[in-house]
């Protein structure tokens, strides 16, 4: 993984951007979604905030193993305006 495609600013250097944490899938319980440690091989769900660029914060789904990205959105899903 060298790039994300930051949803305003397209596809940059992983550089600028930063990572934030480790978040757990939608559609567990709240306790699950706070306290259960979220470790998987195949799928890693994570907040990285684009510090080099229009400073958004990220939701970006990767295969932790092959470091491939599979999506990337911000936070709460929304469209750039
Ligand atoms: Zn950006």
């Amino acid at each position: 993984m060298t790039r994300l495609i930051c949803p305003f600013c397209g596809p940059r250097h992983l550089r600028e951007f930063e990572f934030h944490k480790t978040v757990a899938a939608e559609g567990g319980s709240a306790f699950a979604r706070v306290y259960e440690r979220v470790d998987s091989a195949e799928l890693s769900i994570e907040h990285w905030q684009h510090v080099g660029g229009c400073r958004g914060w990220l939701l970006v789904r990767r295969n932790p193993s092959t470091g491939a990205v599979t999506d990337c959105q911000l936070v709460g899903g929304g469209e750039p305006a």
